[in-house]
């Protein structure tokens, strides 16, 4: 499964936003946005003009570096999205929004979408009672998402389930005592408060 291995805050510097993939780094002085906003490399801090196209471009990377999804499946998941009815720009959002590793994130189980995916990948959650530990998973309306029962027993998810104070969004519930959650509805577009403007994406793969 390939992922991106580099340091992570350099694809926040490179689209000039906080992308919060360190969790709770993010959030203090440390984090390298606060420190020094410029675009990483020799000649990152002479910023150019973009043209249309760079300005689309930044925008599919921008999506693809929140979700931490890597090139071919962002494509897969574009033309799942213009098959399905509706706007694709909206489908698209909403079919990264139910990735399983983003779910996690979204429930507050992990600080950040790299922290939910290794959660995922390390076996820690059921869906429907069942095992899965593909982060690309995608969730479904009705789907009951649990932590796994040993899994539930350390330290870090008992901590969890004393210590939550998160909130969720709208088209999730969650239990916190049991860690058990349930998927009530899919995400609208004005559920997902990401700075993306979808719109350019499709603009540039219809290119
Ligand atoms: Fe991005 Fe977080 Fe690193 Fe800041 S600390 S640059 S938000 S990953």
């Amino acid at each position: 499964m390939a992922r991106y291995r580099d340091a992570v805050c350099r694809l926040c510097r490179r689209e000039g936003m906080k992308l919060y993939l360190k969790g709770d780094r993010c959030y203090t002085d440390k984090c390298a946005i606060t420190k020094r906003n410029v675009p990483p490399g020799q000649h990152g801090a002479s910023r150019k003009k973009l043209s249309n196209y760079g300005i689309q471009l930044r925008e599919k990377q921008k999506a693809k570096r929140f979700y931490g999804v890597l090139e071919t499946q962002f494509r897969n998941y574009f033309e799942l999205a213009d098959k399905q009815a509706g706007r694709t720009g909206d489908n698209l959002l909403r079919i990264l929004e139910t990735r399983l590793d983003n779910v996690i994130y979204r429930l507050g189980f992990a600080a950040s979408r790299p922290e939910a995916r290794q959660l995922v990948v390390h076996g820690h959650f059921t869906i429907n009672g069942k095992k899965v530990d593909v982060p690309s998973f995608l969730v479904k309306v009705g789907d009951d998402i649990a932590v796994k029962e040993k899994s539930a027993k350390s330290d870090k998810f008992k901590a969890l389930a004393e210590n939550f104070n998160g909130t969720v969004p709208n088209w999730l519930s969650v239990n916190v005592e049991k860690l058990e959650a349930k998927v009530v509805a899919l995400p609208a577009r004005e559920d997902i408060d990401l700075p993306i403007a979808e719109n350019l994406i499709v603009e540039l793969y219809s290119r």
